[in-house]
């Protein structure tokens, strides 16, 4: 086999779709990985399985510190931080309050993010075809319910983001909502319909398939952690692993929410935390929807997979090791009952399963994506917080580009580490 050699860190959805997009090309790819690619423990195992050319609305929005008494206040709200946690987020935290302290700003993050994620959907049936699954993406379009039509038009800086990023959605009236959505809420009486939108059926699955078809094409999977790089004169030798060395020409790090050392190791101090999510999926719901909803007023959807009902949401700010807080996915299920009158109200525990994993989140919005500034052999690929499932296969085209140093598909001026000095 021909090519350059290149080490991918990381096989959830961003590495996964790195490596497959390497081997396709005939490049040596050596995946290191110390769990099974599309495992639990990636947060593209476990996220609301959405494609969306929409989600250019970042969480941080002008008046978004008048919440922050609340996040502290509520440990079960839709945003929380725990306060022993504190003392260590709150550098993230001033830089996330600070990037959306100003229409321009949010605009901006707006605009960058619409770059990775405007053609999201096709980009992931084609990645999906060459894997051979291209069942597990569904264009199903997305619904976003609401309690009228004024919760609607309260989130009108959102909406005027996705309108100026191109997005289109229809109004729905409550007639033709539940005409749709016949088991859903009768307390939801407006939503609109984003045709555009897609999801995927069984994230775990999809990215299993795109590691295993990237191996089928002669990439090796080394089943251990990345601990960091032998540089020589300026020039990547070999990723340093807990199980030894692993020679390469190039790397890309998608370590997701645990890159920050990684990118440290190579002269990029960036401002990574993990926002932890969780999920249920209730098998074999009594009720459910037909198209993946966002239940507004809680900011979490109810998406129709393969194994059955999973609503993931929630935003926890703690430490990357704390303890998850399962009463969140309580949470959850209550916004299921709310939502699907239909469920009975005594699920057995075996039909319920559980998750909790950590959103890859840079405080600026905008994930990291470009060379390292220690060593251009080595490209960051990481920080995609709510929009990595989606993100996942614009940064994959555009880490391969640049790992191979030819020109890249999108310019990675906005995605550059060097923004944070
Ligand atoms: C509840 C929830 C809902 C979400 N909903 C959506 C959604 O609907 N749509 C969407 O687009 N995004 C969504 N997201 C965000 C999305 O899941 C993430 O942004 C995305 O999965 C990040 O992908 P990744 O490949 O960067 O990281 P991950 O999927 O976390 O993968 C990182 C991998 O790196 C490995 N790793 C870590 N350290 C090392 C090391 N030192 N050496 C080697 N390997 C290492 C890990 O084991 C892991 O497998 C959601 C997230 C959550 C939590």
């Amino acid at each position: 086999m021909t090519g350059l050699s290149v080490a991918v860190i990381g096989a959830g959805a961003v590495g996964a779709a790195t490596a497959f997009t390497l081997a396709r090309e005939g490049h040596r790819v050596t995946l290191i990985e110390p769990g099974e690619p599309g495992g639990e423990q990636a947060a593209s195992f476990g996220n609301a399985c959405w494609i969306s050319p929409a989600s250019v609305v970042p969480m941080s929005l002008p008046g978004v510190w008048r919440k922050v008494p609340g996040w502290l206040a509520d440990p079960l709200g839709p945003l929380t931080i725990r306060w022993r946690h504190l003392p260590g987020l709150a550098p993230w935290l001033v830089r996330f309050l600070r990037a959306g302290s100003s229409e321009a700003k949010v605009e901006r993050t707006a605009r960058a993010l619409r770059t990775l994620l405007h053609d999201a959907v096709e980009r992931h049936e084609a990645l999906a075809a060459a894997a051979g699954v291209a069942e597990l993406v569904v264009r199903s379009g997305h619904l976003y319910a609401f309690r009228d039509r004024a919760a609607f038009e309260a989130e009108a800086l959102a909406w005027r983001l996705r309108r100026e990023a191109g997005v289109r959605w229809i109004e729905l009236p409550a007639e033709e909502l539940h005409q749709r959505e016949p088991a859903l809420t009768r307390d939801c009486r407006f939503a609109v319909l984003l045709e555009d939108g897609a999801h995927v059926a069984d994230p775990g699955a999809y990215i299993a398939a795109l590691a295993s078809a990237a191996l089928s094409l002669g990439a090796i999977h080394r089943r251990t952690r990345a601990t960091g790089f032998d540089v020589k004169g300026g020039r990547l030798q070999a990723v340093l692993t807990a199980e030894g060395r692993v020679a390469a020409d190039r790397a890309v790090i998608a370590a997701g929410a645990h890159a920050r050392h990684l990118a440290a190791a190579v002269g990029d101090r960036v401002p990574l935390e993990s926002e932890r999510g969780y999920h249920i999926v209730i098998e074999a719901p009594e009720a459910s929807v037909r198209t993946p909803v966002m239940v507004a007023d809680a900011k979490a959807p109810l998406t129709p997979t393969a194994h059955g009902l999973r609503v993931a949401g929630q935003v926890e700010l703690a430490s990357i090791e704390a303890e998850p807080d399962w009463r969140r996915a309580e949470v959850l299920l209550a916004l299921a009952r709310r939502m699907l009158p239909g469920l009975p109200a005594d699920l057995p525990p075996g039909r319920v399963r559980r998750w909790m994993g950590h959103r890859p989140s840079i405080a600026d919005g905008l994930p990291v994506i470009g060379p390292a500034s220690g060593c251009a052999d080595v490209v960051h690929a990481f920080g995609h917080g709510h929009v990595g499932l989606a993100a996942s296969a614009k940064t994959a085209a555009l880490a391969a580009d640049l790992a191979l140093g030819r020109q890249p598909v999108i310019d990675p001026a906005p995605y550059a580490a060097s923004r944070f000095g």
